[in-house]
C-alpha cells in the first residue's frame, strides 16, 4: 500500500470537524502563550489626548516667534489649565498634553531658555505631535485570536484591559512507551536508554499553549499499555503516546488503541522521519457507554519512538491539531532562503524534513545521523523539506525552510 502523503495526512487534521473550545477569563500576566478568544476593539482612541513627542517648548505654529514668553511646565501626566496667547510658550516633557492652541513642540536643543523667554536658535522642522488617535481609533480592531505573544499582552495593557478571554488550554497526556526506557535521574543498567521523548513532548506540549500531564514510562505490555491508555484517554483531549508504533514483535500501540475502541485515521506516513506515525479518534460516548453527549472526543498520536522523529512529528502534525483545539489555525514560520551547498539523498520515496543550520540567511547542512541523532536538533534552525522522488536540492537554488 503507497504510503500516506504527509500534506494529505495534514488536510486530514485540518479538516477534523472540532467544536469551538470552551473560554475562560484570566488576568493579564497570566495571558501569555494563551489563544485569545475574542475580537478586542479599543476601547478609547490611542494616544487618548494630542502629546509632545521630544522635550522641548510647546508652542503655535502661526506664532512664529522667534521668542516666547514661558507661561507654564507642563509634564507627563499633567493637564493643561489654559489655553496658549498668542506670544506664549509652554515648557512641555515628553508625553505631556499639549495644551489648547499649542500644535507643534520646538526642541529643547534648538532654543535658549533666559529669564523667562524663549529664543529659536535653529528652525525646528517637524512638528513632534503625536496627534489624538494616531496608533488607534476607538472600536478599532487591535487583536483577534491568536496566541498571545509579550507584545500583545503590552497592548492589552496600554488598552486598560485587565483581563482576557481566552481558550481553555487542552488537557494533554503524554506517554513513553517501551521496556528499554528509564527517567532522567534514574541509573541505568546495560541496554536501557533514558526516556526523551517525554518531557520533550510535555515541553512541546506546553511551548503550544497546551496543558500537559505526563503519565511516564509503561512498558512494552499490552495489558499495562491498555490499563494506562484507557485511563489516559478519560482525562485527555489529545493523548501523545512515544515508540511501539511500528511493526515490531512488541509495538502494541496500535492493537491497544483499537481494543480501546479507537479509530485509527492513519497508520504510515511517508514522511522521514516518522514514517510509523499514528494518529486515532476516540468518542468518548461509544466507550463509556452513551455517556453525556457533550463530551468531545478525544485525539491519539502514535509517536515514533526515535526522538528526532518525535519532535518532527509533533511540529508538523502535533501543533495543528493543539491550535484547533484551541481555536486557532496554526500557520509554521517559514523563510524563503538560498541553499549554501547541495542536498543529496539516494531513498526518495518519502518527503523529507532536514534539520539545516541558517547562516547568514543560507542554508547550510549540519552534522546529523538520522532520526536517532537528537543532539544534532539544539543546532538546527530550521527543517528543509525535500519533495517525495527529489534526490538532490542543488547550491545556490532558493526554497522555504520551516523555522524551528
Ligand atoms: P520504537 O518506536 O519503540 O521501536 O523505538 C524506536 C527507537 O526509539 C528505539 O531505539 C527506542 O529505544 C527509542 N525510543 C523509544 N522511546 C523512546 C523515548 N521515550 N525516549 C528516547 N528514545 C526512545
Ligand atoms: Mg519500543
Amino acid at each position: 500500500m503507497p504510503l500516506l502523503h504527509p500534506d494529505k495526512a495534514l488536510a486530514l487534521i485540518e479538516g477534523l470537524t472540532i467544536e469551538p473550545p470552551r473560554s475562560e477569563r484570566v488576568p493579564l500576566d497570566q495571558a501569555l502563550g494563551r489563544a485569545l478568544a475574542e475580537e478586542v476593539l479599543a476601547p478609547e482612541d490611542s494616544p487618548p489626548f494630542p502629546k509632545a513627542a521630544m522635550d522641548g517648548f510647546a508652542v503655535s505654529s502661526g506664532d512664529p516667534g522667534p521668542s516666547w514668553r514661558l507661561a507654564a511646565t507642563l509634564a507627563a501626566g499633567d493637564a493643561p489649565v489654559r489655553a496658549l496667547a498668542r506670544g506664549e510658550c509652554v515648557k512641555i516633557m515628553t508625553g505631556a498634553m499639549m495644551p489648547p492652541g499649542a500644535d507643534k513642540v520646538i526642541r529643547v536643543e534648538y532654543t535658549r531658555e533666559q529669564d523667562g523667554v524663549v529664543t529659536l536658535l535653529t528652525a525646528e522642522p517637524y512638528a513632534n505631535v503625536i496627534p489624538r488617535g494616531e496608533n488607534l481609533h476607538r472600536g478599532d480592531r487591535v487583536l483577534g485570536p491568536r496566541v498571545l505573544a509579550p507584545q500583545d499582552v503590552g497592548v492589552l495593557a496600554s488598552l486598560g484591559l485587565a483581563e482576557v478571554r481566552v481558550a481553555l488550554q487542552p488537557q494533554v497526556g503524554v506517554l513513553a512507551t517501551g521496556s528499554e526506557l528509564r527517567n532522567p535521574g534514574e541509573p541505568l543498567e546495560p541496554g536501557q536508554i533514558y526516556n526523551s521523548n517525554g518531557l520533550q513532548a510535555c515541553a512541546q506540549v506546553r511551548a503550544a499553549g497546551g496543558r500537559a500531564r505526563y503519565y511516564g514510562i509503561v512498558r512494552d505490555d499490552p495489558s499495562a499499555l491498555r490499563q494506562a491508555v484507557d485511563r489516559a484517554l478519560q482525562e485527555c483531549d489529545l493523548l501523545l503516546l512515544s515508540g511501539g508504533v511500528s511493526m515490531g514483535e512488541l509495538d502494541f500501540v496500535p492493537g491497544v488503541l483499537r481494543d480501546c475502541g479507537a479509530e485509527i485515521l492513519f497508520h504510515k506516513v511517508g514522511i522521514k522521519p516518522g514514517k510509523p506515525t499514528l494518529f486515532a479518534r476516540w468518542e468518548r460516548s461509544s466507550a463509556a457507554g452513551g455517556g453525556e453527549p457533550s463530551l468531545r472526543p478525544a485525539y491519539v498520536f502514535g509517536l515514533p519512538g526515535n526522538p528526532v522523529s518525535a519532535f518532527v512529528i509533533f511540529e508538523v502534525f502535533v501543533r495543528p491539531l493543539l491550535s484547533r483545539l484551541q481555536g486557532l489555525r496554526y500557520a509554521p514560520h517559514t523563510a524563503r532562503a538560498r541553499l549554501a551547498e547541495s542536498f543529496r539523498r539516494r531513498d526518495a520515496e518519502r518527503v523529507e524534513l532536514r534539520p539545516v543550520r541558517l547562516e547568514r540567511g543560507e542554508v547550510r547542512a549540519l552534522e546529523f545521523h538520522g532520526s536517532a541523532h537528537l543532539n544534532a536538533l539544539s543546532g538546527a534552525d530550521a527543517l528543509l523539506r525535500m519533495e517525495a522522488g527529489v534526490r538532490l536540492l542543488e547550491e545556490g537554488s532558493w526554497t522555504d525552510v520551516r523555522l524551528l
